[in-house]
């Protein structure tokens, strides 16, 4: 995800640069999204407008991030980068929206946490192109309305459902990405492999797409964890014997579970019968944050078919029972 205005950007972040897709073209899968961005492209670009705001929607790794960059390439804008958290007062919003030239592209990461007054800024921002400022304090503090440079907005959550409704509506394009198919994985995986120069089969580009959780970028860690094991054995491409021992290494499981989703499944069976069990007494038994199971955990398995939601809280499904089964005896 994109670290905005740090200064020390993390290094598995600097590596990922060079795999990022830098436009359209290279960007695989999520067909309907492109297809629908390619048009609002093509038709903003031949009058002269500004691209309309774009809000993506979808688990962590999926590609938002990269998708905000490609927009911002291929319509020829600069992208500026920042997040939800970062951005505390309105002070700080106003700054950065009147350092923006027309036609450059503003992403906002984790846009479900701006705090309210400062999402407030951007209603107008993204309407008018104008923004109300308070100047000064106290008795003598007055508002006094700027006009900004028509900019593109690309506003990205793991959250739709956190969103308010006045920051949803203002939004011209609304795009719920889905986990990917095996298929765009496997194609990712080959692609990131030749980026990082060796080899991989058919095979073995399917074995690492079928554990990656829908996700592009755990198919991107994958790929260079399992080349450090081909690199050691000094082999030049990543076959299906190096990928069995690297997995196993790293304990990943034929579907792509690690120890903490085996042990969220694991207690939803022990502790509650299979459940119905809250998302907090879950996160507080399992030991770790009731945000992380939902943003980080949940997702892939309720999609995995491995839990299921329902009004009373997550229950283990047929399928979840048969991963652990195992363990339980
Ligand atoms: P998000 O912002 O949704 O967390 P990112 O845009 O940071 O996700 O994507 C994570 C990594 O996965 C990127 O570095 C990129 O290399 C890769 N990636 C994501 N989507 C795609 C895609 N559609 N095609 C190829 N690589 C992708």
């Amino acid at each position: 995800m994109a670290r905005l205005l740090s200064s020390e950007p993390q290094k598995e972040d600097e590596m990922l640069v060079s795999l990022r897709p830098a436009n359209l073209s290279d960007y695989i899968g999520q067909e309907r999204i492109k297809s629908r961005l390619r048009v609002a492209i093509k038709a903003a670009t031949m009058r002269g407008d500004v691209l309309d705001h774009v809000l993506l929607a979808g688990p962590a790794g999926l590609g938002k991030t990269s998708l905000a960059m490609i927009i911002a390439n291929e319509i020829g804008g600069k992208l500026r980068t920042t997040s939800g958290p970062v951005v505390e007062r309105q002070g700080d919003l106003a700054a950065i929206l009147t350092s923006l030239s027309t036609g450059d592209v503003l992403f906002i990461d984790e846009i479900h946490r701006l705090p309210h007054p400062v999402e407030e800024i951007l209603y107008s921002a993204m309407e008018d192109f104008q923004i109300d400022v308070m100047i000064g304090k106290g008795p003598g503090a007055r508002s006094v309305r700027l006009s900004i440079n028509p900019f593109t907005l690309v506003g990205a959550t793991t959250r739709s459902g956190l969103l308010t409704a006045p920051l949803r509506n203002r939004f011209g394009m609304i795009f719920e990405m889905d986990f990917y198919t095996m298929d765009d994985l496997a194609l990712i995986a080959k692609r990131t492999a030749s980026l990082l120069g060796v080899k991989i089969d058919d095979s073995s580009a399917t074995e690492i797409a079928k554990r990656s959780r829908g996700t592009p970028r755990v198919v991107n860690r994958f790929v260079k964890r399992i080349r450090d094991f081909a690199t050691v054995k000094v082999k030049e491409s990543l076959d299906m014997e190096t990928i069995e021992e690297a997995f196993e290494s790293m304990q990943i499981d034929q579907n792509g579970l690690d120890d903490m989703d085996i042990k969220i499944l694991s207690k939803i069976a022990k502790d509650y019968r299979g459940g119905p069990v809250g998302l907090n007494a879950l996160a507080a038994s399992v030991g770790i944050e009731s945000e992380t199971i939902s943003e980080v955990y949940e997702p892939f398995l309720l999609q995995g078919g491995f839990i299921a939601r329902t009004a009373r809280g997550r229950i283990l499904t047929q399928r979840g029972y048969s991963v652990i089964g195992e363990s339980l005896i």
